[in-house]
Order: structure tokens, then C-alpha cells, then sequence
């Protein structure tokens, strides 16, 4: 569970002001919006990566955050996929043990030695999911995990989301892909210009949306 009150952060040129928002345990929430919205700084204070410069953000239960960059350690494929429950404090054949169907599952079982720097940007993608979906974390922030995956990837990577929120994990997936944000979201909130336009049970942001600017934005008419 993350509530946050009067976020602000500010960058030279860019302002985030999110008067209140609230992520509710086991929700699947979906964030859209322009490139340069603030969608990554909102999850980037959500996750505590970075401070806000006022507001309050109260998180409970464990926090993962999946960043964009779908960043390897040069080591071992299964010593990255391993890495997330070792900071936890999993002892390492235990952490091992956990991962292994994991990976299994993402088709990276047969690569276990193997320098993750190796894989491609769709392995590494499947590996950044497991190394971060094996902690069986509370609450499990997603910067775009799919971007640029082929098909089968982005289904398998939807399956394993699906799977968490199932198993009552809270999730918040920022993606460009407005397909994605309807099919996987319960609720969907909308960045603009470093503001909260709109928050909402997805179908109903993508149907009948409240604002003018929200229901543009999903035609495809807002040019950016
Ligand atoms: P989005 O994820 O919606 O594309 P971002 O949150 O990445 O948007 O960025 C919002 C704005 O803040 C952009 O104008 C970006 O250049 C700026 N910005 C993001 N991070 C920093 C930073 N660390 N320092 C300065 N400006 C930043």
C-alpha cells in the first residue's frame, strides 16, 4: 500500500505536483501519459529512489521497483536472477532454489552460467522481471517492462504480472501502450504535463473518460 500527499518534485524546466494519490493493497493500476509527463519521477518517488521537495509518501509492505533500463550485473544470469532475494537476505542455494522455476518459466533455465550482459534485450527483460517477481514483493513498480519485446514476450511478461496481482501483489505499470494499460489495469491514472489529470477504473478512463484532455489523449489526438 503507497499514499502519498502534496507531492512535489521539481527539476529545472519541469514540475510534479500530485496533490494525492493512493495505491490500495492488491490493486493492478496502469499509468499513461506523454513522454516527459513525470511518469518515471512519480514511480521513482513512489519507489523512494528519489525524495519529493514537499509531500509525504507512507509506504507499507515491500516495495520493488523495475527500472526502464532493464539493468544486468556482469555476473551470471542466475547470480542476477538471485540478487534480489540475496539483498533480502536469503541465504544463496535457498535463493537459487526459489529462482529456478522462475526461471524455467522465462525460458533462461538453459543459460543459468552464462554473463547476463550476453542476453538480449528481450532476455534481459524476462531476467529483470524474475530477479524482481522472486522477492514476492507487496507492491511491484514497473517502468515500461514490455517496451520493445515481441509479441510472444509481452504476453508472457503480461502473464507473469497478471499472475502477481492474482496472488495479491499491488502493481503500477507505467506503458505507452494504451492496449496494455486497458487490458491489464483495474485502474488507470493519466500524467500530463507533470499533473494527476485523471485517475480511473481503466475501463471506464479509456470509455467514458472524465476530462476533454484524457479522452484526446487516448484517440491518439494529442500530438506531442
Ligand atoms: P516520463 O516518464 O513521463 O516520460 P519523466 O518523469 O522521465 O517523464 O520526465 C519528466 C521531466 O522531468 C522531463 O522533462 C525530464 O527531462 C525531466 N527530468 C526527469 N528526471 C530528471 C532529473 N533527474 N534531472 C532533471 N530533469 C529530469
Amino acid at each position: 500500500m503507497i499514499r502519498a500527499e502534496g507531492l512535489l518534485r521539481r527539476y529545472p524546466g519541469f514540475e510534479l505536483a500530485v496533490e494525492a494519490l493512493e495505491l490500495p493493497a492488491g490493486r493492478f493500476v496502469t499509468v499513461i501519459g506523454p513522454s516527459g509527463a513525470g511518469k518515471s519521477t512519480l514511480l521513482r518517488l513512489l519507489a523512494g529512489l528519489e525524495a519529493p521537495d514537499a509531500g509525504t509518501i507512507e509506504r507499507r509492505g515491500r516495495v520493488v521497483f523495475l527500472d526502464q533500463d532493464r539493468t544486468v550485473l556482469e555476473r551470471s544470469v542466475l547470480a542476477n536472477a538471485t540478487f534480489g532475494l540475496e539483498l533480502a537476505g536469503v541465504p544463496r542455494r535457498e535463493a537459487e532454489r526459489r529462482v529456478r522455476p522462475w526461471l524455467e518459466r522465462v525460458g533462461l533455465a538453459g543459460r543459468l552460467r552464462q554473463p547476463a550482459q550476453l542476453l538480449s534485450g528481450g532476455e534481459r527483460a524476462r531476467l529483470a522481471l524474475v530477479r524482481a517477481l522472486a522477492t514476492e514483493p507487496d507492491v511491484l513498480l514497473l517502468d515500461e517492462p514490455t517496451q520493445a519485446l515481441d509479441p510472444g514476450n509481452v504476453a508472457l511478461a503480461e502473464a507473469l504480472l497478471r499472475e502477481a496481482h492474482a496472488q495479491g501483489r499491488a502493481l503500477v505499470l507505467v506503458t505507452h501502450n494504451l492496449y496494455q494499460a486497458r487490458r491489464l489495469g483495474e485502474e488507470t491514472w493519466f500524467l500530463l504535463g507533470g499533473r494527476l489529470e485523471e485517475a480511473s477504473p481503466s475501463e471506464r478512463l479509456f470509455t467514458r473518460p472524465e476530462r476533454e484532455t484524457t479522452r484526446a489523449y487516448v484517440a491518439g489526438e494529442m500530438v506531442y
